[in-house]
């Protein structure tokens, strides 16, 4: 593997990066009051958001958040692996968001297109990626209530999808912390799924097993 370097032998990805940063310092002295605060004050954030590592799909870009309003746990197809599962990562800031953070809204966010969710599909060949082939085994119930409803194969991946947000909830009722949070209406939980094409969010009505537009909650 060769990578691509500018004249004086910088890496272009990493060239790009450091003019990122260039631009965002500028942009950090400009609010320097909103740094120094958010620096001293503590973090309050009003959301955990669990979403998939998935570079086009950005949370604090779809909620339009500022600095220190989105507690996020990013993996690879929005995983929520259940309590006692062998996987202490998710587990570890969902208590930290709502034992300290004092968050009371969690959101499991999927996206169409999710590569995640696609990969169990495409079978891992074995020894190979044994990481990758842990992790998207976590989507394997989605996959199996799929097939078993017959879903026509044109619409399987995007069945599998909303599937999965709805088994990642269930997951999330695993953990204690949440268990009574919401049993004492103290914490809700909201499945969502953001379509990469048209911007739009729809959200999962436990009660009614429906899906409808985000912002159709607010027009009720
Ligand atoms: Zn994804």
């Amino acid at each position: 593997m060769t990578t691509k370097t500018d004249e004086d032998g910088i890496d272009l990805d990493i060239k790009d990066a450091m003019e990122g940063y260039q631009r965002f310092r500028r942009k950090f002295d400009q609010d320097k009051a909103f740094y120094s605060r958010l620096a001293t004050s503590g973090q309050k954030p009003k959301l955990l958001w669990i979403g998939c590592c998935d570079s086009r799909v950005v949370p604090s870009q779809i909620m339009s958040a500022d600095p220190g309003e989105l507690f996020e746990i990013r993996n690879i197809a929005n995983c929520v692996p259940p309590s006692g599962a062998d996987e202490d990562s998710v587990g570890a800031a969902i208590e930290y968001a709502l034992g300290h953070l004092g968050i009371d809204d969690i959101v499991v966010c999927g996206h169409t297109g999710c590569g995640g969710i696609q990969a169990l599909l495409e079978p891992i060949p074995p020894g190979q990626e044994a990481h990758l082939g842990r992790w998207v085994d976590y989507t394997r119930p989605a996959h199996d209530l799929v097939r078993a409803a017959g879903i026509e194969p044109q619409n399987q991946l995007m069945a599998t999808i909303a599937a999965h947000i709805q088994f990642q909830l269930d997951n999330l009722m695993t953990y204690e912390i949440v268990r009574r949070g919401v049993e004492e209406g103290r914490v809700g939980l909201h499945g969502w799924l953001y379509d990469m094409e048209s911007g739009e969010v729809v959200v999962y009505d436990r009660i009614s097993g429906e899906w409808r537009e985000l912002l159709a909650e607010a027009a009720e």
